[in-house]
């Protein structure tokens, strides 16, 4: 019988833990069983104060690790060179109340106003952290995109709306989740992340 390994996803949100779990399955087969922290009794705040999506993510993963599973962590967010790389690690509260994304996007709006180069991307930070001394597993993926001047689509959540991806001539709230996971920063980094995994313990051949 195939191995199972078991991860803890630092974060208490069993959408998020539930959407992973399938994204890894249909990577690597049913090789990673994933847990929430409240699972394994893991009840302290983590604190995010990192200055990079990497920093951020591997503070979770070092947090989730002390369950004595390997711990996962990752940290995602939305950045404008024409705002100065901004929301960047602030993306959930850019407008002060965390994960009010009515606000943050029209926060978002305003400060594009008179902006000619309306160039974005999400980029996201995962961290795989064990709770021996072996070293970290890191893996990023990115999105470019535009900021439009108006939302459209419904689905996704956050800065979906206001983010136009060009070559499906589509905003990622207007993508099926199938659609979304194609070609998204967390898509990326996952599939980038699975396979360093996979290579790490002997599950796929590491040829360079
Ligand atoms: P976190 O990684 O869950 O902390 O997400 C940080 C914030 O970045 C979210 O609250 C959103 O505002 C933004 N964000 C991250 N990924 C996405 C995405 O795929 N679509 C839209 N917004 C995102």
């Amino acid at each position: 019988m195939m191995k199972k390994y078991t991860i803890v996803l630092a974060s208490r949100n069993k959408g998020k833990v539930r959407e992973l779990q399938e994204l890894l399955n249909g990577l690597l087969g049913e090789v990673i069983e994933l847990r929430s922290l409240d699972e394994v009794g893991i009840t302290e705040e983590i604190e995010e104060n990192g200055e990079t999506f990497a920093e951020n993510a591997m503070i979770k993963a070092r947090a989730a690790a002390k369950s004595g599973y390997p711990g996962l962590g990752d940290d995602s967010g939305l950045v404008v060179p024409a705002l100065d790389m901004a929301p960047g690690v602030y993306s959930a509260r850019y407008a002060g109340e965390h994960g009010n994304d009515a606000a943050n996007n029209a926060l978002l709006l305003k400060n594009m106003e008179g902006k000619r180069d309306r160039a974005a991307a999400f980029v996201c930070a995962l961290a795989l952290a064990f709770p021996d001394d072996s070293a970290p597993i890191r893996a990023t993926g990115a999105v470019e995109g535009e900021i439009l001047f108006n939302p459209r689509g419904e689905g996704g959540f956050g800065y979906d709306p206001l983010f136009w991806y060009d070559p499906m001539g589509k905003t990622l709230a207007e993508m099926t989740p199938e659609e979304k996971n194609a070609i998204s920063h967390r898509g990326a980094a996952v599939r980038q992340l699975a396979v360093r995994f996979a290579r790490r313990m002997g599950l796929i051949e590491d040829n360079g």
